[in-house]
This record gives structure tokens, sequence and C-alpha cells, in this order.
């Protein structure tokens, strides 16, 4: 067994399945678990001692911090872990880190740049160029995706070019930014989830839509089963984590004609559907992860950049 730690969740609500089971295996492995709500924390900026507060104590610096930080909190919640990397406190992620993933064009271009595979992908401000958008992802049928869409709402299939503009000029008017993307037609409406923590994909699976619907999210009736996955879609996987510098994330993978292709990486990825079609202790492995890398001052960033 490792020496104890005191390591600290950060997450809106200690009920929430994945929160509550990474508290479970902590406290399994002899560490002192405590959740804390990154909206009740509050800090002091100094110069030379940096502070979290919450509800009107002082946190002692904890060993460890894990950060599962909702879509909707990213800005208030990567500064109050940055605050926690000033103080040297190690990071399961890194805010710099979850922050990138937060921005889906970002990411996509930084996995490009280093080679690994993506759905041919558009990117457009002006309506004067709808019909570029199109053609450049080969024209229909394609994809149209809300960049800050989640558990695919805002994914629209487009069968013929005439629905794309349409679907186009909506989302125009709405005046949100929205990518084309090539339609990967052979995946069959299915997807596949790794779970990638510290440079091994520890869970797979594979989701698959329900009939007559091309988006395999369980939100959208999709259903999960335990895949072995091949050794190109695992090193593809633990690239896409790496590139992204995030020693834990989801990374979703469709299997297209030329080759597994990312499709996002999640740095918060939740563990129910994953634990429950697995059968797999992912909570466990991402307690060792720290137990291994945690040390006070080894957090690469320290909250740069
Ligand atoms: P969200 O963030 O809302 O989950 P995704 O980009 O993951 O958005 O898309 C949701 C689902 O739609 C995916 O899990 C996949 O099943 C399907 N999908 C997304 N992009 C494509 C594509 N280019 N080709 C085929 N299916 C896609
Ligand atoms: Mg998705």
């Amino acid at each position: 067994m490792a020496d104890p730690m005191n390591i600290i969740v950060l997450s809106r609500n200690s009920k929430l399945y994945s929160t509550s089971r990474i508290v479970e295996a902590g406290r399994e492995r002899g560490h002192t678990m405590r959740v804390v709500d990154p909206l009740r924390c509050y800090v002091k900026i100094s110069a030379h001692r940096p502070e979290v507060h919450y509800k009107g104590q002082i946190i002692e610096s904890p060993h460890a911090i894990i950060p599962r930080i909702g879509a909707s909190v990213t800005f208030y919640g990567t500064a109050v872990l940055r605050q926690f990397e000033m103080m040297g406190v190690f990071p399961l992620n890194e805010s710099v880190a979850i922050s990138r993933s937060r921005d889906k064009l970002r990411s996509m271009q930084l996995l490009a740049r280093k080679g690994i595979g993506l759905p041919v992908t558009g990117f457009a401000y002006s309506p004067d160029d709808n019909e570029d958008m199109i053609n450049l992802v080969g024209g229909a049928p394609l994809v149209i995706k809300l960049l800050e869409g989640t558990q695919g709402r805002g994914v629209v299939l487009a069968e013929t070019n005439k629905a794309a503009e349409s679907v186009i000029d909506a989302f125009h008017g709405l005046k949100a930014y929205f990518l084309t993307q090539e339609f990967i037609k052979e995946a069959g409406g299915s997807d596949i989830r790794c779970f990638v923590v510290g440079e091994r994909v520890v869970a797979s699976m594979i989701r698959q839509a329900k009939e007559g619907e091309f988006r395999s999210n369980v939100h959208r009736g999709g259903s999960a089963r335990a895949i072995r996955i091949t050794p190109e879609e695992r090193s593809t996987a633990v690239r896409a984590a790496k590139i992204m510098g995030l020693n834990v994330a989801g990374v979703d993978i469709m299997r297209s004609n030329h080759g597994p292709v990312v499709l996002e990486v999640n740095s918060s990825p939740g563990l129910e559907g994953i634990e429950g079609a697995t059968n797999k202790d992912i909570a466990g492995s991402m307690i060792q992860f720290i137990e291994k890398s945690a040390k006070q001052g080894k957090t690469r960033t320290k909250g740069r950049g």
C-alpha cells in the first residue's frame, strides 16, 4: 500500500456516480478523501502565499487534487484548480489541459498537427462561405455540429446539400459557431470510448446508436458494451490524451475506412457507463496513478500558461 494521502475531489456534487466512486476507491486504498465544490472555493492571490478558502476556512494543501469540472463551470473551476497548482499541489489533470480540451476546434487543430486521424472538418465565419464549407468536407451526406454542444445535442446529419444549407443558415441566424464534418457512414452509428489513465487505455467500450439514429450518445438512446480495441486504436487514444496534456481522458474514436479517427477528447470522462459496461475498477486506476505520480511541487505547469 502507498502512503496515505489527503486528496481533494473538486466536484459540484458528491452524490454523482463518478465522484462517489472516486471517493470510495481512495478510501479503500487508505487515503483521506474530501469533496469540495469548486464554486464555493475562493482564492487569495498574493505574491508569496497563494491560498484557497472554502466556506470560511483556509484549505490546507492536499497531496493531490482530482478535478471533476463540468463544462458549464470551466472558467471558474479551472481558476480554482490553477490556484491549487500555484500552491504546488499535484492535479490529476492540469488546468491548462482542461481548458485546452474544452475548445473543440483548438483540440482538433492540436491533434491534427501531430498526425492524429480526424474526420475531415471545416470551419468558417462568414455566411458567404457556406457553399465552400459543404464542399470542403466532400458534400452531402455531412455532419454539422455546434461548437458548444454536448450529449449529441447540436449534432445534425444533413443528407443533401440543400438540407445542409438550411441547417447552416439556421445556425448562422442563431449566431452560433459550428463546424462541418465528413460523415463517417461506415461506423454504422457506433463509436468507441477509450478511457485513458497515464499512457494506458484502462477500459474501452463501444456505443451503438439506437435504430434509425446516427448518434451513439447514451443520452440519445445509445447502448454500450465492452470491446477489445486494436493496437492502432490503443495508440491513437494514448497519443491523443498525451497531446492534450491529459493524464486522464475519455477519447472517443470512430472506425472509418481511413483508420481510427478521433471525435473528441473529454477531460472529465464519466465512470458510470464504462465501469458498468466493463466491470473494471477505473476509479481505482485513477487513485493508483496518483499514488505513483503525486509529489509536492511536481505539477508540471504550476498554473503557468
Ligand atoms: P457531443 O459532444 O455532443 O457528444 P460528438 O461530436 O461526440 O458530440 O457527436 C455525437 C455523436 O454523433 C457521436 O458519438 C457519433 O456517434 C456521432 N457523430 C459525430 N460526428 C460524426 C461523424 N463525423 N460521422 C458519423 N457520426 C458522427
Ligand atoms: Mg460525444
